[in-house]
Parts: structure tokens; C-alpha cells; sequence
């Protein structure tokens, strides 16, 4: 984590909902603005490495997408995304559950109507969009208690839609073995296409329930590229996913090239005797994600 604090709060002087709801503005505004270091990593060695001519052009071009941007302070994408946080609260942090949503609401409301930015969420059926990238049940919040730690880490995706909207999920059954589960996440790459935006990051996740394997694809899909799962099994299998997946030669935006995905994640839970849920979930290029530590005194340190 770098330290900086949150524009605008000295220490001490706002309540902790305040500091969260102006942390949560700028993390959504920084994730739309400013890669994170190891996706532009695992994009410029994608690009040195590529041997398509056509594919390291799209490379390139991603790359000074991003430049610019930073430059300028733009988007990377026009889409925002769906807003996803997921907040870790350390054993010893003042928790205050209702304030904590209420703040990253209010967070996420701020930054769409002061940057401004364009709302992408709305109603179900209607489709009344409430210009505020906020709405029943949104932003989507999943929280993870630590043993530890007298802080709490905010992490925010803006999840676009072009990505989202290419998962999957198949209740498979120990009978269909390790095979049953790499054809799956092949084919789920593949059905996907140039849909997502490759180069991707793949998500999985694998055993739980049905609702409890997406959740680990998503978790999957936080970790940073270049970070194998701890459990070598999960590693060997992300290192031989990744290996097949770029294989396929669908190559960045689906146009043919050496470089489908930027990494595999893998995630696990143990699960019934009888099942073997698979689920995919796929992040763009732009890998969107930034995070901050919010101390209980109000300090804010800015991560990745
Ligand atoms: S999927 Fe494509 S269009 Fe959507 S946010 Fe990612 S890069 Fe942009």
C-alpha cells in the first residue's frame, strides 16, 4: 500500500462514514482511470512477446490507451460497469455494517453525478436507470472478516459488461473428472470470443455450491497476475489452463494472436460427494481494480 491520505480528509477530523463514502468515490474514478500495475506488466510482455503482426498492433494500441488516459485523467473504457466492493475488515476495526453500505453507496453516487459519469445500471425489467450507478441491491458488496488487523480494505472493480456478461456455470459430477473441468473452462473461452475484450484475465472457481463457485471466480479474478494460487495443484492447473487457453490462438479482442488470457486464477472450497460446480468468469483487458486501507483514525493508504 502507498500511504496517501484521502483527498480532502485530514486524520481525525471526519467520521469513518465520511472517510469510506470519499474513499469509495475516488477508488471507483482511480479503477475507470488507472490500470494497476501488473495488468500493464502482463500487457507489455504480452505485446514484446506476441507474433501476430495484427495482434501486437491491438497490444500497442491498448497500451497507449492506457498511457493516455492516465495523461489526461480519462476513462480507459466508456463503460463502468456494474460497481463491485469487496471489503475486508480486520477483527479490531470499528464496524458498523448498515453505515459501511450506506457510505459505499453514497460513494459510488458521488463520483457518477460530480465526475460525471455515465450511469450503466438500471431496473431489471423496466430498465429505468436511476443515474446513479446505484439501484436495489447495487453496488454489489461481499465482505471477508479477518483474524487480524485494526483496518479495513476497500477493493473496488467497476465490472464491465463485456466481460460479465460472459460467464458461466456447470454443475459437473466427480464422474467427469480434472478432464470434465478444463474442457469446461475451454469451451466457456472459447464460446466467449472477442466478446470480453481478450487479452483476459480467466476467474474460476471450483467446488462449493452453485451461488458459492461464482463467488471464488470473482475472488479469483481480484488477485494480482503473477500471483499462483498457494495450493501447487491449483497452481499446476492455472499454469496448464493458461498454456491451453493461449493454444487457442483467439488472440487479443478475438482477432487472432499468441495472447488470449493474461492469467488463470483458480479458487477453491471443498464441495458434496456427489457435485463438482465450475464456474468462469472472465475480466477485460483493462483489468479494473483499485484498493485502500482505511485506518480507524481515519488515514487512508492508497493500494493497487
Ligand atoms: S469488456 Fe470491453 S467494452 Fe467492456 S469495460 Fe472491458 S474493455 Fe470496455
Amino acid at each position: 500500500m502507498r500511504s496517501a491520505e484521502t483527498e480532502g480528509s485530514a486524520i481525525g477530523t471526519e467520521p469513518l462514514p465520511e472517510v469510506i463514502a470519499e474513499a469509495a468515490k475516488v477508488l471507483y474514478l482511480r479503477a475507470l482511470k488507472v490500470l494497476p500495475p501488473d495488468v500493464k506488466v502482463a500487457l507489455a510482455h504480452a505485446h514484446a512477446r506476441e507474433t501476430s503482426p495484427r495482434a501486437r498492433e491491438i497490444l500497442a494500441t491498448m497500451l497507449k490507451n492506457i498511457e493516455v488516459a492516465e495523461a489526461h485523467g480519462l476513462l480507459v473504457c466508456q463503460d463502468t460497469g456494474i460497481p463491485v466492493f469487496k471489503v475486508r475488515v480486520g477483527r479490531r476495526f470499528p464496524f458498523d455494517g448498515p453505515a459501511l453500505l450506506a457510505a459505499l453507496t453514497r460513494g459510488v453516487q458521488q463520483a457518477t453525478v460530480e465526475h460525471p459519469l455515465r450511469s450503466s445500471v438500471c431496473h431489471p425489467i423496466t430498465r429505468e436507470n436511476p443515474q446513479t450507478n446505484t439501484g436495489l441491491r447495487i453496488p454489489v458488496v461481499d465482505f471477508e472478516f479477518l483474524e487480524g488487523g485494526d483496518w479495513l480494505e476497500l477493493r473496488m472493480m467497476p465490472k464491465g459488461s463485456g466481460a460479465e456478461n460472459q460467464s458461466f456455470l456447470k454443475m459437473l459430477t466427480p464422474a467427469d473428472g480434472l478432464g470434465g473441468v478444463k474442457r469446461f473452462i475451454l469451451e466457456s473461452v472459447l464460446e466467449a470470443g472477442g466478446k470480453p475484450c481478450p487479452p483476459i484475465v480467466v476467474g474460476v472457481g471450483l467446488g462449493g455450491t452453485a451461488d458459492l463457485a461464482m463467488k471464488l471466480a470473482k475472488e479469483a479474478i481480484w488477485r494480482p497476475i503473477g500471483e499462483p494460487n498457494d495450493d501447487p495443484d491449483l497452481a499446476k492447473l492455472e499454469a496448464e489452463l493458461l498454456e491451453a487457453i493461449n493454444a487457442t490462438g483467439l488472440g487479443p479482442m478475438g482477432l487472432g494472436g499468441d495472447t488470449t488470457a493474461l492469467a488463470v486464477h483458480v479458487e477453491a472450497a471443498y464441495t458434496h460427494i456427489t457435485q463438482n460446480p465450475v464456474a468462469v468468469t472472465l475480466q477485460c483487458w483493462r483489468g479494473e481494480r483499485a484498493s485502500a486501507r482505511i485506518h480507524p483514525d481515519g488515514r487512508v493508504e492508497h493500494g493497487d
